[in-house]
């Protein structure tokens, strides 16, 4: 089998409703998608999601870079294909980013349709470690534009619903704020719910020593992406400021650079994306690597739990998924979960394809 033709788009979909967080504000999801098809009539699918801007840029690096080094390759090798991408003419301006983002799209891809071609779910290809089902934790009723009001009733729901874990933004201009809606939350939500939060790299260093510690009271199961996602020392420095675990890695793009968060920083939790990282070939090293040193993995919703759910269920390092749950109809595939609890595909591939709807619907490119 062999590579016949690289097609990639990029889809813009309304996001349900505006959202923000410390540093980010979501209305669009843009897409940059990827079809790699073969001689023998199997294709698959891979796409990694930006906050509206970028996608363009993501197709153009797979266009130029990467669509010519797999035109005639075994898509079924993906250590070839990867490296082969990695270390193409991009590479001078790549290794983050746009470029880590394209690989991951293409490499997402290549995993779809080389699940296909066994004639098995993803979930089963990389070890289908669980039963078919993995925990999630839900983020969608914790954004930082939420009034206190809001934020209570949605956090609520959200437990009634099923979910035992919910995760809250913060990171307002006044700490102090931030913990006064974290007491009206754990005050609502009682003990025995586990409680998270987000600043989506919003403090400074100096800030996150002098308020981390003052969130210990609601007992908090992390605390996440609190500084600049590429200072080890100060993530260092705060883990042994507070009893909270720090957790990071949607903006975390190398094997390597999450080796220094957990040997050196001492990271509680590995939030690796594997829309962001390089796709399913890095995302599976990186789990090795937290798997080695009995650091636990909770994929970030990045992928919109697509390939997440697989990974979840097939790997040992996952504990549970994040989720929000939006967007779901762009998928051929069901997303089912019940009470917090998402129950995986047996269909072949990754569950990432989209409908023809979506495709006519959303594509700009
Ligand atoms: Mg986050």
């Amino acid at each position: 089998m062999h590579v016949t033709e690289v097609e990639s788009f990029v889809l813009k979909v309304p996001a349900p409703r505006r959202v923000t967080d410390a540093v980010n504000e979501a209305v669009v999801l843009a897409l940059a998608g990827v079809r790699v098809k073969t001689d023998e009539g199997i294709e698959g699918t891979g796409y990694t999601i930006t906050l509206g801007h970028g996608a363009e840029a993501i197709k153009d690096i797979i266009d130029r870079y990467y669509a010519p080094r797999l035109l005639g390759v075994d898509p079924i090798c993906h250590q070839r294909a990867w490296g082969s991408m990695y270390w193409s003419e991009a590479h001078w301006v790549g290794r983050a980013g746009v470029t880590q983002m394209a690989l991951a799209a293409v490499d997402i891809a290549l995993w779809d349709l080389k699940a296909k071609a066994f004639g098995v779910p993803l979930w089963k290809l990389v070890g289908g470690h669980k039963a078919g089902c993995v925990p999630s934790y839900n983020t969608d009723g914790g954004w930082l534009n939420f009034e206190v009001d809001q934020l209570v009733a949605e956090m609520k729901e959200i437990v009634a619903a099923g979910w035992r874990g919910v995760k809250m933004k913060v990171g307002r201009p006044d700490p102090r704020e931030d913990v006064r809606r974290v007491a009206a939350v754990r005050e609502a939500l009682g003990p025995d719910v586990d409680l998270m939060i987000d600043v989506n790299q919003g403090w400074d260093l100096t800030t996150a020593l002098t308020w981390a510690h003052r969130f210990e009271e609601f007992n908090l199961r992390w605390l996440e992406e609190p500084l600049d996602p590429d200072d080890v020392e100060g993530h260092r420095r705060l883990a042994e400021s507070t009893s909270i675990p720090l957790a990071l890695g949607e903006h975390v793009y190398s094997r390597t650079a999450f080796r220094d968060f957990i040997e050196r920083a001492g990271i509680g939790y590995v939030q690796a994306d594997v829309t962001r990282l390089g796709g399913v070939t890095e995302w599976l090293a990186v789990a090795e690597l937290a798997l080695a040193h009995h650091v636990v993995v909770l994929p970030h919703a990045g992928d919109l739990m697509r390939v997440h759910q697989h990974l979840g269920v097939g790997h040992p390092a996952v504990q549970m998924i994040e989720c929000i749950p939006w967007a779901q109809e762009i998928f051929e595939q069901p997303f089912e979960v019940r009470d917090g609890v998402v129950y995986v595909s047996d269909e072949p591939g990754a569950s990432t394809s989209f409908t023809e709807e979506a495709l006519s619907t959303y594509r700009t490119a």
